[in-house]
């Protein structure tokens, strides 16, 4: 399998400089192959393999990955980027109501989406109100009604007498068409206060231009504040056209992505948001309403690129290279060698590691290391790394021969005062000290001290 190509490849040896030209062809090989089997559109996937290329050919050899991994990290972080950019948060009126109007293919998860969207609304605190203009497909009013029941939203139908929702009959007179209802569920929700509305329309099994028409038709009646285009997962290649055919009809200010619980690998995604700019904002992922929930770009990014493993692979080995370069400097801490060079690198990468730089105190030195910086919170380490810079290399390297006319210039050339630059030249040498005195009582380097 691709996965097992790639795993093949990921054994290579390190690299030293760039990343070479016979690394990235290889690699881009294989990464192409893995975009075009979860149904991203071919034009899509060669631009996007361009720019990964050219990325790739820049980049310097990481000492923590192999080339392929570096260039499936490159892979992966822009497809975040794309399928991310420009995540937003639904945009609600100034003045009530704001309308939602949903559109799509029939089947392609409108009314399953209306419901959880009012759940989803009503749980963050708004008043939402449904509104049933699909008129085309018997059942399809009494579907969002059942939908509506169930997520606790009251529907605005075409019908009297069968609105449900615990305000009794919400409807007209049934001889209306779709855009009178959807005029008439907007003022409805005015007048009951309900700050929400979602509008949930008819679709066809194909697009035709007469459901096109409808659709614009109705947009035009509401001037709808999101147009949300609802897209099957599992249409796979079609769906370029699809969103193509609907955002020239109708137009969509964002994205829905429905049966994400199916197998689709998830290349729709990124194709559209390639193909129409429009961002992703909702993900629907089963026939419930709690399978619901906003969109995730890292989880998309993950299942377009089917690598998963490999991912949290690239994940652990640079982590794990972190550890080895702590480990690396804390040797130098146990011989005494520490710079003021060594101690900034130190305090940077443990605050990187996050939680992981608890592994820390497993380590001889660092251990003793990160209990010298626990006492540091992040503002002063910014100040730390500020007067650090301010040095030059050779004070650096010699901390001892920073004197008083050297620590009042980098103070005035980092912005802190004398008594700053005192501060921290006096707890290097302390925690030096600290150190070495540690490490000499524990017969450091090299030995274990988890059992002392
Ligand atoms: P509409 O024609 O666009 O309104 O689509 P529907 O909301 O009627 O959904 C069509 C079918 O897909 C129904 O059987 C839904 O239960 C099902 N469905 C909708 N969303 C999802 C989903 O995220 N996952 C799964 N597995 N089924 C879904
Ligand atoms: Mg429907």
């Amino acid at each position: 399998s691709l996965s097992d190509r790639l795993t093949g490849a990921l054994k290579d040896l390190r690299g030293k400089g760039k990343l070479s030209d016979a690394d990235i062809d290889r690699t881009a090989r294989e990464i192409r192959l893995a975009l075009l089997e979860a149904d991203v559109a071919l034009p899509v996937v060669r631009g996007f393999i361009a720019k990964v290329k050219e990325r790739a050919k820049g980049a310097e050899v990481s000492a923590a990955l192999n080339p392929a991994q570096q260039i499936v990290k490159i892979v992966n972080e822009e497809l975040v980027e794309i399928l991310g950019g420009e995540t937003r948060r639904v945009r609600y009126a100034k003045t009530p109501p704001t309308v939602i109007m949903l559109a799509g293919l029939q089947g392609a998860g409108k009314t399953t989406l209306a419901g959880k969207l009012g759940a989803w609304l009503k749980k963050n605190g708004h008043t939402p109100l449904l509104v049933a203009c699909d008129l085309q497909r018997p059942g399809a009013v009494s579907q969002l009604q059942i939908v509506g029941e169930r997520a606790g939203v009251p529907v605005f139908a075409p019908h009297p007498g069968t609105g449900v929702g615990g305000e009794g009959a919400l409807g007209t007179s049934s001889d209306q068409g779709p855009v009178d209802v959807a005029r008439d569920g907007v003022a409805e929700a005015g007048a009951r206060h309900h700050d929400v509305v979602v509008i949930d329309t008819a679709g066809r099994l194909g697009v035709d231009s007469e459901m096109m028409g409808q659709a614009a038709a109705i947009r035009d009646a509401v001037d709808p504040d999101e147009i949300l285009f609802v897209l099957d997962a599992m249409i796979g290649q079609d769906a370029v056209g699809t969103a193509q055919a609907f955002a020239d009809g109708v137009g969509f200010t964002g994205v829905v992505l429905t049966k994400l619980d199916g197998d689709a690998r998830g290349g729709a995604a990124l194709s559209v948001r390639q193909v129409t700019g429009v961002p992703i904002m909702f993900a629907s992922s089963g026939e419930k309403l709690e399978d619901f929930d906003t969109f995730h770009p890292d989880r998309m990014a993950s299942r377009i690129l089917g690598m998963g493993d490999v991912l949290s692979l690239i994940e652990q080995a640079e982590q794990h290279w972190d550890v080895q370069e702590a480990e690396a400097a804390a040797a130098k801490i146990t011989q005494g060698e520490l710079t003021l060079e060594d101690f900034l690198e130190q305090m940077l990468m443990i605050r990187k590691m996050g939680p992981i730089g608890n592994l820390l105190g497993m380590l001889p030195g660092a251990g003793q290391m990160k209990d010298a910086l626990s006492q540091v919170d992040d503002k002063q380490l910014d100040r730390v790394q500020a007067i650090i810079r301010g040095m030059t290399p050779a004070e650096r390297d010699n901390p001892k021969i920073i004197n008083g006319s050297r620590r009042l210039r980098i103070a005035n050339g980092s912005g802190v005062t004398v008594g700053e630059v005192n501060q921290l030249v006096d707890r290097f040498f302390e925690a030096k000290k600290m150190m070495a005195q540690m490490s000499g009582r524990m017969g450091m380097p090299g030995g274990n001290r988890r059992n002392n």
